[in-house]
């Protein structure tokens, strides 16, 4: 993570906090020896790391309101020392405990707050868990596609190559999964109930949610047809009755395991979890309230509970109208931010976009479509210290185009235009990793071989004769006309005190030698050692 404007030392004792943090939450001493270097160091950026990992501590100890206090200090601290990456994250867990309050629109707030530090960064896994997050959001206001999109786009910025994200990435692709089949889209639920396997599968020892997956499970089989199974396995006692560390979990994951349940079978369905669930864990999530309250009253009508009844029905309707008003601000929270977003967004693919295209401008030959002279300069001097690095061979080969001034007189410029472009596009095909092709200038291309035996450079010399030899370019006029090239090739390992201009020069004579044996004809010095010409 880099911080501007702060001490090695200040960054030696972050960099530490970080790598200790990838085996899981620091613990309360850690955390307090940071803030000890900070107090020690007089470093803003120490403090507001020290402040983030104890709100980190007490988030993950279920002591919302003294991570929130944290959360709110570390803002202060990284917007004066403008460490961005941690801004972001401490919006991404302050969107976190916000949520976990069931303070939902400013969850939803911090979450977008924490995107928009990350935009034109490359703080990808912050941005990944912020979209997850955002996607549990729509996911508990049963927007089920929306949150589908956003999981979509954390995977995108997950790296499945890292270990340490595994458990993340697991639970995005089973939320994806789960989101898929309730917006209908059963395919995409089968196909990440598969990745959730791949996934697992390559981190058996990755923390990955077992609640969530059984929830997937769950709505694979509902889409199977098997909704007896469907319903055993989103109301086993593990889904139902969760261990502490599980609670909040459960809460995010009851309602699309309920709405999976009322599309399989209403009735019955409403019954079981009525007679699963705990008040509690009704009451605490206004949803799941509105969701199943009809079916309380009901029953309480049912058993004569009058009194019950109107005391649910007043606390239904208060919820009801709190609930359709913070919806409402919500969608039109979401509107505003998800367009910033994507402005955002579309911004910086532009200047990603307009960055490539002044590299093209740049570095790119724009007839032949070549890399440029500059571009080959630059290649040059950084595979030729390589090579002399390593103590790998260099080869440089020059080839110019036979009686070139004489091809555009008899057929005019644009046609010798053609005749270039047409040679490029022969070169192009020899074009490697290893083998960087380039127009050097006029009727002039240099190839630059890494790492190659003379043999191989030979045979690729030899090709490029033969390809050119046989060209029949068709003029306006309907001529057809012949191309030779003359090729000079020179091939060496680099010594401590040589060039690449002893080599291109070197090359150049050999070519010259070409065209003074009646051109088309390719002469190769090998290590200043045996030349040949043929
Ligand atoms: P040689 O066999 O000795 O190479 O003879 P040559 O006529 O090819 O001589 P030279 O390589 O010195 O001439 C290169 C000519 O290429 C000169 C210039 O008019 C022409 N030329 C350079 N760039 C371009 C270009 O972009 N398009 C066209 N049509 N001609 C070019
Ligand atoms: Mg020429």
């Amino acid at each position: 993570m880099e911080v501007i404007g702060i001490s090695k030392e200040e960054k030696l004792i972050i960099a530490q906090a970080e790598k200790d943090r990838e085996d899981g939450v620091l613990s309360e001493e850690k955390c307090q020896s940071i803030l000890e270097s900070a107090a020690e160091l007089k470093s803003d950026a120490l403090f507001g790391v020290g402040y983030f990992y104890f709100a980190e501590y007490y988030y993950f100890h279920s002591s919302l309101d003294n991570s929130m206090h944290w959360l709110n200090e570390c803002v202060k601290r990284f917007t004066a020392t403008r460490q961005t990456e941690y801004l972001a994250r401490t919006y991404n867990l302050m969107g976190m405990a916000a949520g976990d309050m069931g303070n939902r629109l400013g969850a939803l707030n911090y979450f977008y707050i924490s995107l928009r530090y990350t935009a034109n960064t490359d703080f990808y896994y912050t941005r990944a868990r912020s979209y997850s997050n955002l996607g549990v959001v729509f996911m508990q206001m049963r927007k089920y596609a929306d949150a589908a999109e956003e999981f979509h786009r954390a995977l995108k910025y997950f790296d499945e190559n890292n270990g340490h994200q595994a458990g993340h990435i697991t639970d995005s692709i089973v939320m994806l999964g789960i989101c898929n089949a309730l917006s209908g889209n059963f395919k995409g639920a089968v196909e990440m109930y598969d990745k959730a396997g791949k996934v697992t599968e390559m981190y058996p020892g990755a923390r990955y949610s077992k609640l969530t997956k059984q929830v997937l499970e769950a709505t694979v089989r509902f889409i199977q047809g098997d909704f007896i199974g469907a319903r055993l396995i989103s109301l086993s006692d593990k889904v139902l009755k969760p261990s502490p560390e599980h609670e909040r979990e459960l809460i995010n994951m009851i309602i699309p395991a309920i709405d999976l349940l009322i599309q399989a079978d209403r009735e019955s369905s409403i019954s079981w979890v009525l007679a699963n669930l705990s008040d509690r864990q009704i009451e605490s999530n206004p949803e799941v309230f509105l969701t199943l309250y009809p079916y309380i009253g009901k029953q309480y009508v049912e058993n004569g509970q009058f009194e019950k009844y109107r005391e649910g029905t007043a606390r239904y309707l208060d919820i009801y109208e709190e609930h359709t008003r913070t919806g409402l601000q919500m969608t039109a929270r979401i509107l505003e931010m998800s367009g910033e977003i994507k402005s955002m967004e579309r911004k910086q693919e532009r200047l990603k976009f307009h960055n490539s295209t002044l590299r093209n401008i740049a570095y790119y030959d724009s007839m032949t479509e070549l890399p440029n002279r500059a571009y080959l300069n630059e290649y040059l001097s950084e595979k030729f210290e390589e090579a002399k690095l390593n103590g790998k061979s260099l080869g440089i080969e020059l080839m110019d185009i036979d009686k070139f001034k004489k091809y555009n007189d008899t057929y005019g410029h644009l046609q010798g235009d053609e005749c270039i472009i047409a040679v490029g596009r022969e070169l192009k095909k020899y074009a490697s990793e290893d083998v960087f092709c380039a127009r050097y200038g006029g009727d002039e291309f240099m190839v630059v071989y890494t790492d190659a035996d003379p043999e191989c450079i030979r045979e690729i010399a030899c090709g490029i004769r033969d390809d050119v030899r046989k060209l029949e370019i068709i003029t306006e006029e309907g001529h057809v006309t012949n191309v030779t090239l003359s090729q000079g090739v020179f091939i060496k390992i680099p010594a401590d005190d040589e060039h690449e201009w002893d080599f291109s020069s070197k090359a150049d004579v050999c070519l010259y030698e070409s065209k003074k044996a009646g051109r088309d004809h390719i002469t190769i010095n090998i290590k200043d050692e045996e030349k040949e010409i043929f």
